[in-house]
């Protein structure tokens, strides 16, 4: 009898034995942290709902994005772009909201319905490289960097761009480069450029631009005055250099302001 509990007490301890191993394993390895976890957890469905109704916009205006709407690969990325890291912590609780938000000095992050749309008439490959007017907060740079080869992204107020830059730094969006500068002038030696997206109204369509785009290459750009009517506008480069414009739909951008070169 007492033989017999000595033999099951062995099995027992040996189970502790492990159970104690394994305990100490996982806190050498560390478990996920839940923090960050639940974080994450919190914006998936924010996000997903953007998403959702950039597609339900999209279907009410067929002629904006063609019969097949928003591309499902634009679609995709915004669908995980985290905007609430874009976005100032005041407005954190409107980041998936479909409507533009402050992002200070008198700018603003774009409604994500643009900035699919845009994103969208771009048609960027994965080995385009593409230039970005404006910069602002870096969210359309972030959008863009998973679909093509490389960004160069243009900001005029140097506080914006620093802080987009250090932004996309941490978010690991490294095939993004950034500048302080008037975009106006675009940026030759990032270029020549497949496709380029001016994210601030121009009054007509800066010459530099057009020039820096390669043939077959498309540029989007709002064109009009800051209190009357703009016009989404896709510029294309034909393949033997000629220039085409069509115009989608009224749209409101802050300006493109000049600086110096
Ligand atoms: N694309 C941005 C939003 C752009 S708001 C985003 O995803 O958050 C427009 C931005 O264009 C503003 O930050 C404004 O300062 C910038 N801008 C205006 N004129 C400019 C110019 N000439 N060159 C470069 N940036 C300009």
């Amino acid at each position: 009898m007492f033989r017999d509990l000595a033999d099951n007490k062995l099995p027992m301890g040996r189970l502790l034995g492990r159970l104690l191993h394994l305990i100490v394993l996982l806190a050498l390895v560390g478990t996920p942290d839940k923090a960050v976890v639940a974080q994450q957890d919190r914006w998936a469905e924010p996000r997903a709902a953007m998403v959702r109704t950039i597609q339900a916009y999209t279907k009410l205006q067929p002629e904006v994005a063609g019969p097949g709407g928003i591309s499902r690969a634009v679609l995709d990325v915004m669908g995980k772009v985290p905007r609430h890291r874009f976005v100032p912590e005041r407005h954190k609780s409107l980041a998936y909201a479909d409507r533009p938000l402050p992002i200070g000095d008198g700018q603003t992050i774009s409604q994500p319905f643009i900035v699919a749309l845009m994103t969208h008439l771009l048609k960027a490959r994965p080995d385009s490289t593409v230039l970005e007017i404006g910069t602002g907060s870096g969210y359309q740079a972030a959008v863009l960097s998973p679909l093509v080869k490389s960004v160069c992204t243009i900001e005029i107020i140097p506080r914006l761009g620093e802080i987009a830059a250090r932004r996309l730094k941490d978010l690991n969006y490294d095939n993004v480069q950034t500048k302080i500068g008037d975009g106006y002038f675009g940026w030759p030696e990032c270029g020549p450029f497949d496709a380029i997206i001016v994210t601030a109204a121009a009054g007509h369509v800066p010459p530099p631009l057009v020039k820096q785009l390669k043939p077959g290459g498309r540029m989007v750009i709002p064109v009009g005055s800051v209190f009357g009517p703009q016009f989404l506008t896709l510029v294309e480069k034909t393949t033997d250099n000629r220039i085409k414009t069509r115009q989608f739909l009224p749209v409101r951008f802050v300006p493109l302001t000049r600086g110096q070169e």
